[in-house]
């Protein structure tokens, strides 16, 4: 296998060492410790609550969407490194592989060719989550561009050995830290990017401000819970945008987190290291 694991079995390994444990023990370990065993029970949600904005919305919606994939805004490089860093703790893969999927495969193709692996086009269920259980060669070459970054290339390669030294650390502080800190949040993560990819992408769901050649909608209630990232058309209609916002209504919540991020002035050209 390769240095980042392209291709069928990428996506089975990753579905085993983290997916499967994550909504097993993030879903049913919570339930069973908020329903049979004498904890704190608002603490321990608000603690989860606070974990997924910021492994869900920092780590993976600004930073391994807005930062890498799209390059929406430029910060210093240990800023990068904490972001990214909080996004590998979500458990969606390795921000290679994300990269490759949200870029070379959905934005590229989206709704039009069946290489947008997570179209509703082939399926509700397929597009919520079943393509992450199939086999497929990836697609990589915005990706590949990106590992000239050393914190992409670290994450990168080392992303489960990291997810899971963390995990462990959580556990020895406390048991019930993993549970509630990584494995809960990650799993409401999993089903936040499930529900975008379904929902987002049929337009019987929602409302279009943007004509784009895609099948994306806005779905305003989901929108407002999911700190922007359900304002998808928007999303599609300027994807380079750092927010989802257009109209006054359509809160975007993540603005926050983009408001407190420093920003360098260096450019992308700069970083990745592409003559002009
Ligand atoms: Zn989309
Ligand atoms: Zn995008």
């Amino acid at each position: 296998m390769s240095l980042l694991g392209q291709s069928k079995f990428q996506i089975h390994k990753g579905t085993l060492l983290i997916t499967l444990p994550q909504q097993l023990l993030g879903i049913g370990g919570s339930s069973y410790l908020v329903f049979c065993e004498n904890i704190n029970v608002m603490l321990w949600l608000m603690a989860s609550y606070i974990s997924w904005v910021l492994i869900g919305v920092v780590g993976v919606g600004t930073f391994y969407h807005k930062y890498w994939a799209h390059k929406s805004f430029n910060t210093y490089w240990f800023i990068e490194l904490i972001g990214t860093f909080l996004g590998i703790l979500a458990g969606l893969g390795a921000p290679f592989f994300w990269v490759a999927v949200h870029m070379d495969h959905h934005h590229r193709y989206a709704d039009r060719n069946s290489l947008d692996l997570h179209s509703p086009t082939k399926g509700f269920f397929n597009a919520y989550c079943g393509w992450q259980f199939k086999a497929f060669n990836l697609k990589s070459k915005t990706a590949k561009r990106l590992l000239r970054c050393g914190n992409f290339r670290l994450f990168s390669k080392y992303y489960y050995q990291i997810y899971w030294t963390v995990v462990l650390l959580l556990f020895l502080i406390h048991p019930y830290a993993p549970i509630f800190l990584i494995f809960l949040p990650g799993a409401i993560h999993f089903h936040v990017e499930g529900l975008v990819a379904s929902f987002c992408h049929t337009k019987r769901w929602g409302y279009r401000n943007y004509e784009t050649d895609d099948e994306s909608v806005n779905i305003l209630l989901l929108g407002w819970l999911t700190w922007g990232a359900a304002f998808h058309n928007n999303h599609h209609g300027a994807p380079r945008k750092c927010h989802n916002r257009l109209e006054p209504y359509e809160i975007d919540l993540s603005e926050i987190v983009l408001f407190l991020i420093p920003k360098c002035r260096d450019s992308w050209s700069e970083k990745l290291k592409i003559k002009s």
